[in-house]
């Protein structure tokens, strides 16, 4: 059990006015907001240790680089990595996927083919596009039915021996359908594919096990999770990490540079060139240690409460309608109402204190799919309460009031 009035106390943001009302923010599945032990780690970092990391003998450097190589060693039990050297720093998912997909460029050949899913961000659509461009690669794409779930059947059928790599989000942001990634991978892995899962949208609510899923890729950004912006991580099998070339060059990344030859630094500074989001990378630990303290578990069914507890009452509400209705989802819901654009609804939300997203939330296929320019899209977590849904479903009557 939360207690979910002593969690609220730790988010200062939470206490705030918008629009002189109280804030409810309904906009997790875009970025969480950021408790203050969390903000305590990055006042700390730039008040009493803020240094270059790996190269300094002098003891703030030395400081920073055990905190920042501390985080790493985090990040690797809560994803149940292998080893530390699996865990790069990035600046976010979308660096995360773009590092990969650069690195296929030399792995892939004309015709060969990658599988994505209509259920994706952009972020996990354009570098493949990107990619496929630069090879001659083809581009596959796994259908979703109604409810916003994935169609397996095809799946099944898109696979063979020409399938070099599979893409999909492990959770939709646009509609929260949680994806069957155990069956994605051990299917494609039956062909010899690599299998990269986007986890943006898993890691607020799950904790994966990237052994357990024996999955080759795994993304996420730390903003996400409670963390800062700028900050998030590529887990790697040890194997597929030593056989991709690495992003980008410069500093940190090398072993040895000559105008001749340069060779490239071990696991994970390969992938790591320039000097990186210190305070981020080790707030990132710090917002993973505080989720832990709560529980993936006890977040898991207080969510899930909070999930079935706004569907029924926003059902309540004539002319509305849900998108995305998979029998596995999370706290996320899509909906519009009859006749009215998601952004007037959105803007009158606003006035009364209430954050949600509003738009294609960078996954256009999916609006394209229910022929809409986008949705309303209320996502909840674990720091949200039962009242703040009676404020959103009351603002959502007074916004279909004014704009019919
Ligand atoms: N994939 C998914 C499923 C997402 O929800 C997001 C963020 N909305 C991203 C990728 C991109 O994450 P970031 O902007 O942190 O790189």
């Amino acid at each position: 059990m939360l207690d979910v009035s002593k969690i609220r106390a730790d988010f200062p943001i939470l206490s705030r006015q918008v629009n002189n009302k109280p804030l409810v923010y309904f906009d997790n599945a875009a970025t969480s907001q950021t408790p203050q032990p969390v903000i305590d780690v990055i006042v700390d970092y730039y008040s009493n240790y803020n240094a270059n990391i790996h190269r300094g003998v002098h003891t703030l450097s030395q400081e920073a680089t055990d905190k920042y190589e501390i985080a790493r060693q985090t990040i690797q039990t809560h994803f149940n990595a292998k080893h530390a050297h699996e865990i790069i720093f990035t600046s976010g998912t979308t660096h995360s996927i773009n590092l990969v997909a650069n690195g296929f460029s030399a792995l892939l050949k004309k015709e060969d083919e990658i599988i994505v899913s209509a259920l994706e961000h952009h972020s996990n659509i354009v570098p493949w596009q990107m990619l496929c461009e630069r090879t001659g690669a083809v581009l596959k794409v796994i259908p979703m039915n109604l409810e916003g779930e994935l169609i397996m059947e095809t799946y099944d059928n898109l696979l063979s021996d020409k399938t070099k790599l599979v893409f999909v989000n492990h959770i939709s942001n646009a509609l929260g359908t949680i994806n069957p990634i155990e069956y994605i991978i051990k299917k494609a892995h039956a062909v010899g594919a690599a299998v990269l899962i986007d986890g943006a949208q898993s890691c607020p609510h799950i904790k994966p096990d990237v052994q357990a899923l024996d999955v080759d890729f795994y993304v996420a950004s730390a903003h996400k999770v409670c963390g800062p912006t700028g900050v998030g991580m590529l887990y790697g099998k040890e194997e597929w990490l030593k056989k991709l070339p690495p992003y980008q060059g410069g500093g940190e990344m090398i072993a040895e540079v000559t105008f001749e030859k340069t060779t490239y630094a071990d696991l994970p500074h390969k992938f790591e060139a320039g000097t990186p989001n210190i305070c981020g990378g080790i707030a990132f630990g710090a917002a993973l240690d505080y989720m832990n303290n709560i529980g993936f578990d006890n977040i898991a069914s207080y969510e899930n409460e909070l999930l079935a507890y706004a569907t029924e009452q926003l059902s309540t509400i004539e002319g509305l309608k849900f998108y995305g209705t998979a029998k596995h989802k999370t706290s996320v819901i899509s909906f519009n109402l009859e006749g009215i654009h998601p952004y007037d609804v959105g803007t009158i939300l606003d006035k009364l204190g209430i954050a949600v997203r509003t738009g294609h939330h960078c996954a256009q296929p999916i609006m394209d799919f229910y022929c809409i320019p986008g949705t309303i899209r209320a996502s909840f977590a674990f720091y949200n309460t039962k009242e703040e849904i009676d404020v959103l479903v009351e603002g959502v009557k007074k916004a279909k009031m004014m704009l019919s």
